[in-house]
């Protein structure tokens, strides 16, 4: 394949649809962004194909996808996406017969797990776990230089290992699954009650005095400004993923974990709070090499770079 071939990237969450442009090199050439009509699977389907048709070139070989929920990697089906109204949407077949190209479709994390270790926090790597700490909780194994996707497509759903049973509900159905501790909803719903109780603090004022509007953002930037209960909150929802990190890192033995998602905003106000706890949960501490938690490195393209340059070594192999 020649060097100048390039892939569209897409990321389809349940807010966004990110399409970018990729060179072999990771580099981004162009990009568009639309709002998904998440309610509306089909609808959801002709704005992805929409917004790669702005974007064709003539060098574009092919098209990778990243999607919220499992997806059949083998047929490109997303089967079940917890927190959306999407059930057996075959996104790979819709795209290349609108578009006339090969698509790849993978889970949304494991692509963005892709995209970190090919250009961000995880080169040079070997193993890699990436953790996406957003709205939800995903993950992304690099094994031996290769994604590893399991039997289906379905592997690294980190976010629904039940870590509190008879903890809150959560959109898979399941109570107390690690996303509903260890997540931006979860360090929003602590900030919620953190305001109903203090009605005087920084979380209160900074949504209006209704704590019905306090998000995760709104406890990171209370904490941000040094406020206590924010900082107590961010360090008790960090202690908990870094629990989780644990018990993955048990499991698969990887060289680094990286974290992205929306709560890499956060920074070390959650992150050091999950190295602490990580370092007091791990087997055999001690006895093992440090396995460095550290940033993502390509903030919202991972996905769709990641999704790219998967779609592109598809055709290569
Ligand atoms: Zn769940």
């Amino acid at each position: 394949m020649s060097e100048a071939a390039q892939a569209l990237g897409i990321d389809v969450g349940g807010t966004k649809i990110e399409s970018l442009r990729v060179a072999r090199d990771g580099s981004i050439l162009s990009r568009s962004r639309s709002v998904t009509p998440a309610d509306d699977p089909e609808a959801t389907i002709a704005a992805m194909i929409e917004g790669a048709k702005g974007l064709l070139e003539p060098q574009v070989v092919a098209i990778g996808v990243g999607a919220a929920g499992l997806v059949d990697a083998n047929s490109g089906v997303l089967r079940f996406a917890p927190n959306l109204a999407w059930r057996e949407l075959p996104i790979a077949a819709r795209m290349s017969d609108a578009l006339g190209l090969p698509c790849q479709v993978d889970n949304d994390a494991n692509v963005a797990a892709w995209g970190e270790y090919r250009f961000g926090a995880g080169r040079g790597y070997r193993h890699m776990l990436l953790v996406t700490v957003g709205t939800g909780i995903g993950g992304g194994i690099v094994a031996g230089r290769r994604l590893f996707r399991g039997a289906h497509g379905f592997a690294a759903e980190i976010g629904h290992i039940i870590v509190e049973p008879d903890g809150p509900l959560c959109g898979c159905g399941n109570r107390g699954c690690l996303e509903q501790v260890a997540s931006g909803q979860a360090i929003g719903r602590l900030g919620r009650e953190a305001a109903a109780d203090r009605p005087q603090s920084l979380i209160a004022e900074l949504a209006d005095h209704d704590p019905m509007h306090v998000t995760g953002e709104t406890v990171t930037r209370a904490a941000k400004a040094g406020d206590d209960v924010a900082i107590r909150i961010l360090s008790q929802v960090g202690g908990r993923l870094g629990e989780g990190i644990a018990g993955l890192v048990n499991v698969i033995d990887p060289q680094i974990v990286v974290i992205g998602g929306g709560v890499v905003e956060a920074g070390d106000l959650l992150i050091r709070p999950a190295e602490a706890a990580f370092i007091q949960a791990v087997e055999g501490y001690e006895h093992r090499p440090a396995v460095p938690l550290v940033a993502a490195q390509l903030g919202n393209d991972a996905g769709a770079v990641g999704a790219a340059a998967l779609a592109l070594e598809e055709l290569g192999s």
